[in-house]
């Protein structure tokens, strides 16, 4: 039986902060899908959940210039319904709607998305030594002997992308991190997913204005048409000169990288090519550089590539 748990209650960021520092082996609670999964797996044993959903952090803010600012308690359902979010950052809310199903989103918190944990032995079962076995859906880029559980979530893939900032308080104080610092690739210390500091809460997300991003588009290919993670995902914005070629792009990719997966190479490879499918082949091709696979895995980079395409493809449509 999962072991039992303390619970609190709070209203501000500050005395969240305090109520996880006082108590050892204290939790933030959002909305629960994540930690409540996992605690009746006995993964997660907390002394205590602090509830932080009174903690107004549940807005979504627009700026003049275009730029974006998500309360951490946002919902995700929320935030890929907003037509904000879908016509300045397409991918953004593309990400959303593409994952869980409307019940989950409609509980799940932007901030509890970026830290949920990947789904096999190593997080999601008692014991976080318990080694991986080879299976269909390794990650291709990040792998060691430790782990290659892909990282799970969409919205993640989109922030990569999109160079997003990632507030952070603490009881001494604020930092911001980029989201390329926030991610860290767990390597042979699994259960580190990212660099947050003990008792560190995720206060806001942050997007800067970028124009050129509503031409972006998230793809996400899955074994079933919903409710399920992704097998490959892009994310891809471009920049488009007048005559239809790439000047700049953004790449990012999810099921594949044991964090959400840059893709510089290709980035560089797309830009000075017109967005047609044939010349954009000869630039996605890079885009398993550093890849490695297993028998079971070996059809990621192919898949991958396709997926790239398509996303460049739908991102360079939009009107
Ligand atoms: C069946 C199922 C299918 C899913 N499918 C997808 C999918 O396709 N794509 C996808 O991206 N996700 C998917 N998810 C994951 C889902 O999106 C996450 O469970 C959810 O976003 C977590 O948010 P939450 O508010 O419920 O977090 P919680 O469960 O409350 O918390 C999650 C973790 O974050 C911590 N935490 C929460 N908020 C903060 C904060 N502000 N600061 C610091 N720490 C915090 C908690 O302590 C905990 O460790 C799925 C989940 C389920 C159960």
């Amino acid at each position: 039986m999962s072991a039992p748990f303390a619970y609190q209650a709070v209203k501000s960021d500050e005395e969240a902060v305090r109520a996880v520092a006082s108590a050892g082996g204290a939790m933030y609670l959002a909305g629960g899908t994540t930690v409540l999964d996992l605690w009746k797996l006995g993964a997660l044993q907390p002394s205590r959940l602090v509830d932080i959903n009174a903690v107004p952090l549940n807005r979504i803010e627009v700026s003049g210039s275009g730029a974006i600012t998500f309360g951490a308690l946002v919902r995700m359902a929320e935030a890929g319904a907003n037509e904000d979010v879908a016509s300045l950052f397409p991918m953004v809310a593309q990400s959303l709607l593409l994952a869980a199903s409307p019940q989950i989103r409609n509980m799940a918190s932007l901030g509890g998305n970026l830290l949920q944990r990947p789904r096999s032995v190593t997080y999601r079962g008692p014991d976080p030594t318990a080694i991986e076995v080879d299976g269909r859906t390794d990650a291709i880029f990040g792998t060691s002997a430790r782990t290659r559980s892909p990282h799970p979530s969409d919205f993640a893939v989109a922030l990569m992308a999109l160079d997003a900032f990632i507030k952070l308080r603490r009881p001494t104080g604020e930092r911001v991190l980029k989201a390329s610092d926030f991610f860290r690739v767990p390597a042979d210390d699994p259960q580190r997913l990212t660099n947050l500091l003990p008792g560190e809460m995720i206060t806001q997300i942050e997007l800067a204005a970028m124009p050129w991003a509503r031409r972006s588009a998230y793809v996400k290919v899955r074994d079933r048409a919903s409710y399920q993670f992704a097998i490959v995902s892009a994310a891809v914005a471009v920049r488009l000169e007048e005559d239809g070629v790439i000047a700049e792009a953004r790449v990012a990719c999810g099921g594949v990288g044991t964090r959400p997966w840059r893709l510089p190479q290709v980035e560089e490879a797309l830009k000075g090519r017109p967005a047609d499918a044939k010349e954009l082949e000869a630039a996605v091709a890079k885009a398993d550089e550093g890849a490695k696979t297993h028998a079971l895995n070996a059809y990621k980079p192919a898949l991958l590539k396709r997926t790239i395409l398509r996303a460049v493809l739908q991102a360079a449509a939009v009107a």
